[in-house]
């Protein structure tokens, strides 16, 4: 299947790894451009380099995005230096644990800033180039927004704001074409989640039983298949999908739980 990203100006917050450098190889593969926009300097010109290695041409831009003039610029570099935006992937986010009990009004704040605010940021700057375009945009949520998780409220409620901003964003961009979907992980292999694990006094025991408990083969949704998703969610191939949540979890959030 010819995706017809050739040449597709594509910024991924977060880019510079796990879901988001799985995207960024991705869309190089198909001949697109990345933009890894991501605090980690280090972990993106890495990438970038390798896609380069490879044939492709790909942006870094080391930034953090709980600045909404950090977004800013990084739409306007992006627009500076290739000319144009096709397509939005958000996708940056920290699951930083900032419950009811273990949290306070201002960390709440923090997390929400951490995980949500510049998802609005960058589709409100990068709008006026994706109208042009006639673009998209990809939100990445995450299943805890569906299940909960228990300790986490800013990461949950920013994940359910951004599977409700994807549809009222769908809604809001008809008249331009402009798609919006979202993508909902559960259970991936990346660096986020094996810091996630670390905290729990036995890792490798968790893991098991949450692999135990994914009804599709029983293991870890690969960081690629997510991508994979998200590629093809900004594709022509995609051009009748707009306002949708896409779960790719092996049916962890909706198969019944007997199953297991
Ligand atoms: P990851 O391994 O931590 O990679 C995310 C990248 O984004 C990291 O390089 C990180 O830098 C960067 N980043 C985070 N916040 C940033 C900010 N404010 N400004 C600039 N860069 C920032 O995470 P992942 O597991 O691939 O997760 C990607 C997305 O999928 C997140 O939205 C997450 O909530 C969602 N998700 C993941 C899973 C899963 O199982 N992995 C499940 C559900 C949802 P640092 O390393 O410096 O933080």
């Amino acid at each position: 299947m010819n995706l017809q990203l050739l040449d597709k100006v594509v910024l991924i917050t977060g880019g510079a790894k796990g879901i988001g450098a799985a995207t960024a190889r991705a869309l190089a593969e198909e001949g697109a451009v990345p933009v890894i926009v991501d605090r980690d300097r280090e972990a993106g010109e890495k990438l970038s380099a390798e896609l380069s290695r490879n044939g492709a041409r790909s942006l870094v831009i080391p930034t953090d995005l709980t600045s909404s003039e950090n977004c800013s610029r990084a739409v306007e570099q992006t627009a500076n230096e290739l000319g144009k935006i096709d397509a939005l992937i958000n996708n940056a986010g920290v699951n930083d644990r900032v419950g009811l009990e273990q949290g306070s009004p201002a960390e709440y704040v923090g997390s929400l800033e951490r995980n949500l605010l510049h998802y609005y940021n960058m589709a409100h700057y990068a709008l006026q180039h994706l109208k042009r375009a006639r673009g998209s945009i990809v939100n990445i949520s995450s299943k805890t927004a569906i299940t909960g998780q228990g300790g986490t409220s800013g990461y949950a409620s920013s994940k359910g704001a951004i599977l409700a901003l994807t549809r009222e964003w769908a809604v809001e961009l008809l008249p331009y074409g402009i798609r919006v979907n979202a993508v909902v992980p559960a259970e991936v292999m990346t660096p986020l989640y094996q810091q996630w694990l670390s905290t729990f006094p036995n890792p490798e025991e968790k893991l098991k039983t949450i692999v135990s408990k994914i009804p599709l083969e029983k293991r870890m949704t690969r960081a690629e298949e997510i991508a994979a998703m998200a590629i093809f969610l900004i594709s022509a191939k995609a051009e009748h999908i707009t306002g949708q949540h896409l779960f790719v979890d092996g049916g962890y959030v909706h198969l019944d739980r007997a199953l297991t």
